[in-house]
């Protein structure tokens, strides 16, 4: 298998990954950055970015990380297209393969892998993927013009999308399984005065039904066994907006993760318990989830690994 030895390696390309991509490669620490699955990560799956300081008007997710990505190149950053299939993390000995088919030896690395959309686990979002379900309403929103589509989640992404969609759809249903939605008070707010949309609080999807793709969704209103009322929405797009999975598989032997898999740090630091080895951005954070708390944590990543390499006297 090939192999290529890096000093500073960054796997993920959201704004925790460029942003540690744009601080190491201010520092002269020559980083390589494999951008996975996703370029750009979730934010480019995003409508506007609004609470980003810098941008009055607000800004896309799309252009937000291209420009991200440009700034890091500008610096230096090698950025390239592959996935991490596997990992071996041991201080000063850390192992990665791309892609199935080259290892990568880092003597730092900065996970910022990020996070996957959840579904809700039926049968029938597997049945209908890509005919009528999907977790992405700015990817596929599209395709839903003047017809009928559901939302499910009650949290800022679950109104958000709503809101986009309710732009492009005849009408959406946003389906919240408490009685009360999670998302921010402006979110709340939008969603309740946008007259497209309609919030069915304390529901919960059973499944959904149609013959060449997605025409209805079975819900139940109030699901305990005295007061619940089953009945059927017609609906032409399904989409989830219920959060998502930390992507970390691959690290789980090596580092501390909580039960959720997202990856444990030493305290307010990006530092993992291998010494070298940083986590960034989503990954490691349950709790905030931002774009700016991602990049704030890319850069004290890339700051972790110049300040490891120079003690090692590697630089
Ligand atoms: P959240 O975890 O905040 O919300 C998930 C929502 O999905 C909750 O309403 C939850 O319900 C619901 N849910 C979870 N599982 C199920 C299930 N099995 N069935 C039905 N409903 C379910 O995730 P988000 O992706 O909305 O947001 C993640 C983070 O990103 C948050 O911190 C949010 O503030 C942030 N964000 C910020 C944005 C912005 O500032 N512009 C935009 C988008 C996200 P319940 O409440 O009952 O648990």
């Amino acid at each position: 298998m090939e192999t290529e030895k890096v000093k500073c390696l960054i796997i993920g390309s959201g704004p925790a990954g460029y942003t540690a991509a744009i601080y190491a490669g201010r520092a002269n620490l020559s980083p390589v950055l494999y951008e996975g699955l996703q370029p750009g990560g979730q934010l480019t799956t995003t409508t506007d970015i609004e609470n980003f300081p810098g941008y009055p008007e607000g800004i896309s997710g799309q252009a937000m990380m291209e420009d991200l990505r440009k700034q890091a190149e500008r610096f230096g950053a090698d950025i390239r297209f592959g996935i991490a299939t596997k990992a071996h993390l041991e201080e000063g000995k850390n192992k990665i393969i791309i892609d199935g088919k080259k290892e990568i030896e880092a003597t730092t690395v900065i996970i910022a892998t990020g996070a996957t959309a959840k579904y809700l686990g039926l049968e029938d979002e597997k049945k209908y993927a890509g005919m009528g379900v999907s977790a992405c309403a700015t990817c596929d929103g599209f395709f839903y013009r003047k017809k009928v589509v559901a939302v499910v989640g009650g949290g800022d992404t679950a109104c958000e999308e709503a809101i986009y969609l309710a732009g492009l759809a005849s009408k959406v249903y946003l389906i919240v399984r408490k009685p009360f939605l999670r998302a921010s008070k402006i979110m709340q707010e939008r969603v309740m005065q946008n007259e497209k949309i309609e919030v069915l609080f304390e529901h919960n999807v059973t499944g959904l039904f149609g013959e060449n793709g997605v025409e209805g969704a079975n819900v139940v209103f109030r699901w305990n066994e005295s007061d619940e009322r089953r009945y059927s929405i017609a609906i032409d797009g399904f989409f989830l907006a219920i959060g998502h999975q930390p992507n970390s598989e691959i690290f789980k032997p090596y580092i501390d993760t909580d039960e959720v898999g997202y990856i444990i740090t030493d305290g307010a630091s990006p530092r993992t318990k291998v010494p070298g080895v940083y986590a960034a951005g989503d990954i490691a954070d349950p709790h905030y989830r931002q774009a700016i708390t991602a990049a704030a944590s890319g850069c004290k990543s890339a700051i972790e690994v110049e300040r490891y390499l120079s003690e090692k006297g590697l630089l």
